[in-house]
């Protein structure tokens, strides 16, 4: 799948430092910017490190172990997200470091804690687009 099959209004919009991990997503890979500096792992992706600001940054795969570190459950929003609802948008904590927004699913929302152990799955959308999310490990 190339960027351009991506440009619906509620896909993501690449440009050249973030195809890549867009690319991999679509072949259920999830990556994470490692420095090769201070040895820091990173996300969102970017050309340089947000830690030492080193450029000699590249992306590897991430083990997809998370911890979920705040969340909250949505019950109304609009097209092409209603149809969705509710959901549960949560910010989780990959092993390697990063902080990543991403979507819960497959577990109901009283069962969730800080804390939760998570690990990373994939969901492909109507279009075959692939979406990174996280469930309960
Ligand atoms: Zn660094």
């Amino acid at each position: 799948m190339t960027a351009s099959a991506w440009t619906g209004p509620h896909r993501p919009t690449t440009d050249p430092d973030t195809e890549q991990w867009w690319a991999a997503t679509q072949n259920r890979q999830l990556l994470i910017n490692d420095c090769g500096s201070c040895g820091s792992a990173s996300l969102y992706v970017r050309p340089f490190c947000p830690l030492c600001w080193s450029d000699e940054v590249a992306l590897r795969p991430a083990g997809g172990r998370a911890r979920l570190y705040t969340w909250t459950v949505v019950h109304q929003n609009g097209a092409p997200f209603d149809a969705q609802v509710p959901y549960i948008v949560a910010m989780v904590d990959l092993d390697e470091g990063p902080r990543l927004m991403t979507v819960i699913e497959q577990c109901p929302a009283d069962r969730l804690r800080a804390g939760l152990p998570l690990i990373v799955d994939f969901r492909t959308d109507d279009d075959g687009f692939v979406v990174p999310v996280f469930r309960p490990e």
